[in-house]
Formats: structure tokens, C-alpha cells, sequence
């Protein structure tokens, strides 16, 4: 494969994106995720946008979310979990996400994500930085993943490079909204009962606290190919 180390962010998804049959960006509603939208959206304005609603997300990114949809026109993709809360906590338990937060990210993040991405979907782009956790620092900004099924897609990281600085450099700048979790101290965000104000300078030190966990599982599932 070529070496895409040093492409920009927007080139990187030029190529990709004009390229692919069905190109999709998995969002946060995260500072980053605005970048990769307003990048991605002057190349594909149609391009599909997918939340991962869980059910459990905070007030303020179901609001974000759907400023930024009718602002941009975007094309939200919402998935979710198969089972409702109720349904969860019948057949698991209250507080699925106290008890075992790796089954629970695995109902209702990482099982609607394999469902989506095996639609068809053979791009995904997303807004990871190597910066962000010590799991990402060997981030490829083009990988290729095999899904469960075996099924390959690939996988972008155009921010793989960029830091904090520079993201929050290219939102002033452009004058991008974001999300106002940020205002209340957060630096990330997934969930209300497995997020918490950061406890350190790592920007995902507010995830999962003292759970020992770092990831969710929708970055992990997927096995890379070594190219
Ligand atoms: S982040 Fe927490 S509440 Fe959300 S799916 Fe994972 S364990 Fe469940």
C-alpha cells in the first residue's frame, strides 16, 4: 500500500472518499468528529454520518447532534442496540455498565456497529488521534480491518497525527461549533455512567474510571490486517 503518512487530512480523504462505494464517518459528536464533518461534508455533502445511540449518551451530544444536522444538512445514520434499556436490564441486570461494561459496550456499541458496517460499507472514517490513548499511538491513518465475518473495509484516522492543539486550532479558526460538554471541563465523552470529568492530562482519563478500561470495543473488534 501506498505510504499515506504524509498526507493531509483533507487529501487523505479526497482520495478515500471519491474512491469508495459506500463511505461512512462513525461520529462522536466529539471535537474531532467536527473536524473530520467539515472536512469530509466539502468533499461528500451526503456522505452518511453514523451515532452509535446507546440510549445513554448525554442531553448535550443528542442536542449537538441534531444542531449539526439541520446546520449542515447531515446525513445522520442513527443505530441502535437491539435491545431497549428495559430489555437490558431483564435479561442482564440493573447497571449492566457497573457490573460488566465489556458486555455492555459490546450490546449496545460494538454489535449495532458490526450490523451497520457489514451493510455494505466499505470506508469508514473516523476521528482517532495517536495522542489520544496510550491504545492509539500506533494508529495507521489507513488500515485494513477484517470484520467478524471476515469481510475487509478500510479503516481511515485523518487526525491519526494531529494533536489537541492543532484540533482545537482548525475549530477557532474556522469557526465550527462543538460540543458544549467541553465548557463543563469534559475532554471526552461516550456515555453518561462511564464518563466523568477527566482525572489527569490523558484526555480519555474520564472514561470508564477505575474500571481499568480504555476502550469501548468499536476500535478493537475488528482484527487489522498487517499490509
Ligand atoms: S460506555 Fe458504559 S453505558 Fe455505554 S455502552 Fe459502554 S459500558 Fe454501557
Amino acid at each position: 500500500m501506498k505510504d499515506y503518512e504524509s498526507y493531509s487530512p483533507q487529501s487523505l480523504l479526497e482520495e478515500f472518499i471519491v474512491s469508495a462505494s459506500r463511505p461512512v464517518i462513525t461520529s462522536s459528536f466529539s471535537v474531532n468528529s467536527v473536524v473530520i464533518l467539515d472536512m469530509a461534508l466539502k468533499i461528500k455533502p451526503d456522505i452518511e454520518v453514523v451515532l452509535i445511540d446507546t440510549g445513554l449518551l448525554f442531553k448535550e451530544t443528542y442536542e449537538f447532534a441534531e444542531q449539526l444536522k439541520s446546520r449542515w444538512n447531515i446525513n445522520l445514520i442513527v443505530v441502535k442496540p437491539e435491545l431497549s434499556l428495559e430489555e437490558q436490564e431483564k435479561r442482564y441486570g440493573k447497571e449492566l455498565w457497573n457490573r460488566d461494561p465489556d458486555l455492555c459496550c459490546k450490546l449496545r456499541k460494538v454489535e449495532p456497529l458490526d450490523r451497520f458496517l457489514e451493510s455494505g460499507v466499505d470506508l469508514w472514517i473516523t476521528g482517532m488521534r495517536r495522542d489520544q490513548s496510550p491504545t492509539r499511538k500506533n494508529l495507521g491513518k489507513v488500515e485494513i480491518h477484517r470484520l467478524p465475518s471476515g469481510r475487509k473495509i478500510t479503516k481511515l484516522a485523518p487526525l491519526a497525527d494531529w494533536d489537541r492543539k492543532k484540533v482545537w486550532n482548525y475549530v477557532f479558526k474556522n469557526n465550527l461549533p462543538y460540543n458544549p460538554l467541553y465548557d463543563k471541563g469534559y475532554t471526552s465523552f461516550g456515555c453518561v455512567p462511564c464518563t466523568s470529568l477527566p482525572v489527569s492530562d490523558d484526555e480519555r482519563s474520564g472514561r470508564w474510571t477505575g474500571k481499568g478500561k480504555l476502550e469501548c470495543g468499536i476500535h478493537t473488534f475488528t482484527e487489522k490486517e498487517e499490509i
